[in-house]
């Protein structure tokens, strides 16, 4: 193998262009091409992590095994690529300073005023090549957040013209823009992307590859006018226009040869790609052949799916492998009460209650698991919607009417759910909580063994509060099961119900591990369980004729 390869993309005129998806769809293309690749985001935003900020600015935050709290371009990677990242894969511009900032105080730089260009350009620089660290690629893409003429992405993209004048036969640059459509005249229009690459221009970067992010696909003339004014080959102008679903996005690409481009300019030998499970994937995905299922996501940022962006990817992934469609049924937890749950939630195969914080709609959801529990409708619940299953169980089976999480209700009389040993005397937010892959020991004879196959599993964990274990046996006796503990300190991470056809909830998130063409096994059983109920509701209806 040659030198270690250098993919950046930054993006132009507008945000949200899915500059993430486009790295990814990349990074499929170039792993079907043999290489090993890896993917990295540089979030210019001075935040450590995005693990305090609101889901409605930032979206889900995803987890990596390592423990790291990241933007959710990372779940993307990792889903696309089918490879497990670590935090040297999401810098912040937080981290670069606090970085630097600490080597200043230890007297790193003695003598040395210490300034942007060099000391926070060489820290982003280093991080480039640190990835490798962790996992000795052939391939780096790394994505520049933000778009280009951002105040705050300019000592990145600085670092890596730099890094391009470093490494120049080794680095290719990818400048993604928007062509829009214009109505009114019926014509693409190509004067933003000449803008954008003018502006990537002056900070002394040539884009090598221009990716045209537009409504429809963009004709041959649109693409000669890029290349021209743009100074790319005119192979190198790829149009990415909308795409039925995420999925299409590297089909899309492959079709207009973007790898071979790619691999050509880096000088990497071709080898013939094979998208064949990808192809198969995204037709069923497109085309199921079987029958539709009808999941409620019940939570309270119900106008975001970007808040629970993993967990909507996972159940598209097992209801593809699934040979079925998956409708998603937006539930707002603050409207379901005992009196309106049914009228919300009798038309659903399947209840999902993702992961959450605070006590807004806690009320709502403990009815939902309630009438998923009493209705035999398939149940899965993930981090708090554990909890509320444990809740909705303490007050409706076990008669303790007032149990609660102590998240919710620091005063009663059953903590049911209480806070983590290693949590007591935590006061800093940020990055506390029991993170990343923990190992769960799987009880024998449980559901959650038949779907895993396995005694041992890890999974990613985000959370400070857990199953209050003196409560246990109590709970035991009544029917609940606790299939899955973690062997370090006797944490509950699974119950399921024995007499249920699905009832299953763990404490952690499976869906950080879902992947297209692996559906993570909770996901999978849970929509077959929707099928199945789904199947036995139509027999019901034929019956009564
Ligand atoms: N708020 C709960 C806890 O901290 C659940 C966390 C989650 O769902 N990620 O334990």
């Amino acid at each position: 193998m040659p030198n270690t390869k250098y993919i950046f993309f930054t993006g132009g005129v507008v945000s949200s262009l899915g500059k993430g998806i486009a790295a990814a769809s990349l990074g499929v293309l170039l792993k079907n091409q043999g290489y090993n690749v890896t993917i990295q985001k540089f979030d210019p935003y001075l935040n450590l992590d995005p693990g305090t900020m609101s889901p409605y600015q930032h979206g889900e935050v995803f987890v990596t095994d390592d423990g790291c709290e990241t933007d959710l371009d990372l779940g993307h990677y990792e889903r696309f690529i089918d490879k497990s990242l670590s935090r040297s894969n999401n810098i912040t511009s937080g981290m670069i300073y606090w970085d630097v900032l600490s080597k200043e105080r230890r007297g790193d730089y003695l003598g040395a005023t210490v300034q942007i260009v060099p000391h926070i350009t060489n820290e982003i620089k280093a991080r480039i090549t640190q990835t490798l660290d962790a996992d000795p690629a052939d391939i780096v893409i790394t994505e520049i957040g933000g778009t280009v003429g951002d105040i705050e992405s300019l000592p990145f993209i600085e670092a890596i013209r730099q890094f391009q004048y470093d490494n120049e036969n080794d680095c290719v640059h990818v400048h993604l823009t928007l062509v829009p459509y214009l109505e009114s005249s019926g014509e693409f229009k190509t004067k933003p992307t000449q803008h954008s690459t003018k502006e990537l221009r002056a900070i002394g970067i040539q884009p090598d590859i221009i990716l045209c992010r537009s409504h429809m696909p963009i004709d041959k003339e649109i693409k000669r006018k890029v290349a021209m004014f743009c100074d790319v080959k005119a192979d190198s102008v790829i149009a990415a226009h909308n795409a039925k679903s995420i999925y299409d996005v590297p089909l899309i690409l492959e079709q207009q040869g973007m790898d071979r481009v790619v691999c050509r300019k880096l000088g990497l030998p071709e080898s013939k790609s094979d998208l064949d499970d990808w192809k198969r994937f995204v037709q069923n995905m497109h085309d199921p052949t079987n029958l539709s299922i009808n999941i409620a996501i019940v939570g309270k940022y119900t106008n975001l799916s970007d808040c629970y962006l993993s967990v909507v990817e996972s159940l598209k992934h097992a209801a593809a492998n699934a040979n079925c469609n998956v409708d998603i049924k937006w539930v707002n937890s603050e409207d379901l009460r005992s009196d309106t749950v049914a009228s919300q939630l009798n038309d659903v195969d399947g209840v999902l209650i993702p992961g959450g914080f605070g006590e807004r709609g806690i009320k709502g959801k403990v009815q939902a698991a309630r009438f998923a529990r009493e209705n035999n409708i398939p149940y899965l619940g993930l981090c708090l919607g554990m909890q509320v299953a444990v809740i909705d169980f303490a007050q409706h089976v076990c008669g303790l009417t007032d149990a609660m999480s102590i998240e919710f209700d620091p005063a009663t009389k059953h903590p049911v759910i209480h806070l983590m040993d290693t949590q007591e005397g935590v006061v800093n937010k940020g990055g506390t909580m029991r993170l990343g892959q923990y190992p769960c020991n799987v009880e024998p004879n449980t559901k959650l063994h038949g779907l895993y196959q396995s005694s041992l599993i890890q999974e990613r964990h985000r959370h400070r509060y857990e199953f209050n274990n003196a409560y246990r046996d109590q709970f035991s006796e009544r029917g609940l099961v606790f299939s899955g503990v973690c062997p370090d300190n006797n944490l509950v991470e699974v119950v399921e119900l024995a007499d249920h056809p699905f009832f299953l909830a763990c404490q952690y998130h499976p869906e950080f591990k879902s992947r297209p063409l692996k559906p993570h096994p909770l996901f999978y059983g849970f929509v077959e369980a929707a099928k199945a109920f789904t199947g036995s509701q139509q027999a019901l209806f034929q019956t009564l004729g």
